[in-house]
């Protein structure tokens, strides 16, 4: 059977530290497979600090039902080494993206095909251990997707930001063929939204991030990108939509994000919700009606949008994101780099 090697939370808020095991050995339908990348991603941080800022002083607890040590990471691509006795199509040395995103099965949002919004969920590198590891255990094959062309350094971000980014995207089909989108933060999941928007909709989208750095790699390619900082800014992304946008996709959730977002919104128009950055958002609850407007909030995507996804990716239609690669033993440095917040593009550890 042989060990696994681990880069463990072993306490929250605590640096990740290197474990050892016994490499489980898979029974039934489940599949082990080799990992050979896994993308480092913003919710890692809210796992290892054991919480999410709500807003003010007020914190959401993460800590319920996870035993130390826990691997995170979600965002894996690997190899299937072997398979129990019921896995069909688990072939040994098969190239795959694993769906993370694993419900019970059973509850009503799983039987809807939802088994990322599951009320008992068994997420993998959230509530069962992830992809911060040499291996990992899938409950089903059916969570194993081929990725090929694709490069496998990026397998595993379509699973994560590529999934939300293009879940929350599709949200706001009917809203984009009035007029351009706006994007807010092009982070991991920003950057792949816009990547994701030039190919599913219409017009171009435009795109506010408070990063010059960031800014300039979406002017680079041609899109209309604005300082949500600059007081002068909301005027020029209604200019630059005609009045107004149908579309907004929030991929930063903060108080300050999202009142802009409502604040450029066209009579009729939506937000969808993605970013976890933190905050909470008042407005005149007149304005629902007033502007007919919707704000709608979205968690990554189903396995049927992850399957979309990638036959869309494997086209070659999708721009390839920014990858910067660090072995699986600078784990902890990946996510300190991720904490500061300078990364254009996505972090992956190759194990
Ligand atoms: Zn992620
Ligand atoms: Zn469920």
């Amino acid at each position: 059977m042989g060990q696994m090697q681990r880069q463990s939370l072993i306490a929250y808020g605590a640096p990740l530290r290197q474990t050892v095991v016994e490499c489980p050995e898979p029974k039934g339908s489940e599949v082990l497979v080799r990992i050979e990348h896994c993308g480092v991603c913003h919710s890692d941080l809210h796992m290892q600090d054991g919480y999410f800022r709500l807003g003010g002083d007020k914190r959401l607890d993460v800590t319920g039902g996870r035993i130390l040590p826990f691997t995170l990471g979600h965002e894996i691509a690997g190899r299937v080494v072997r398979a129990g006795a019921q896995a069909i199509d688990a072939t040994p040395d098969r190239q795959v993206a694993v769906y993370p995103w694993i419900g019970c099965g059973d509850c009503p949002a799983c039987k809807e095909g939802e088994e990322n919004i599951c009320a008992a969920p068994r997420h993998l590198g959230v509530a069962v251990d992830g992809g911060f590891a040499t291996h990992v255990l899938v409950p089903h094959p059916r969570y194993l997707l081929d990725y090929a062309p694709l490069p496998p350094t990026l397998a595993g971000a379509y699973m994560c930001s590529g999934l939300t980014a293009y879940a929350a995207l599709k949200r706001l089909a009917n809203r984009a063929r009035r007029g351009p989108v706006l994007l807010i933060g092009l982070g991991g999941v920003g950057m792949m939204g816009l990547a994701l928007a030039r190919v599913m909709f219409p017009h171009l989208p435009l795109a506010t991030d408070i990063d010059l750095a960031k800014r300039g790699a979406a002017e680079k390619e041609g899109i209309a990108v604005f300082d949500p900082t600059d007081p002068a800014t909301r005027k020029a992304v209604l200019a630059a939509s005609a009045g107004g946008v149908y579309g907004v996709c929030d991929f930063v959730g903060s108080e300050s994000s999202l009142a802009f977002a409502t604040s450029v919104l066209a009579k009729g128009g939506k937000v969808v919700v993605t970013g976890l950055l933190g905050g909470s958002f008042t407005t005149a609850t007149a304005m629902f009606p007033l502007k007919a407007m919707s704000i709608e909030g979205t968690l990554t995507g189903t396995l049927a949008e992850a399957r979309e996804l990638l036959s869309l990716a494997r086209t070659g239609k999708i721009p390839p994101i920014p990858i910067r690669q660090r072995p699986l033993s600078e784990a902890q440095a990946a996510l300190d780099d991720l904490r500061a917040g300078k990364i254009v593009g996505r972090i992956v550890l190759t194990v």
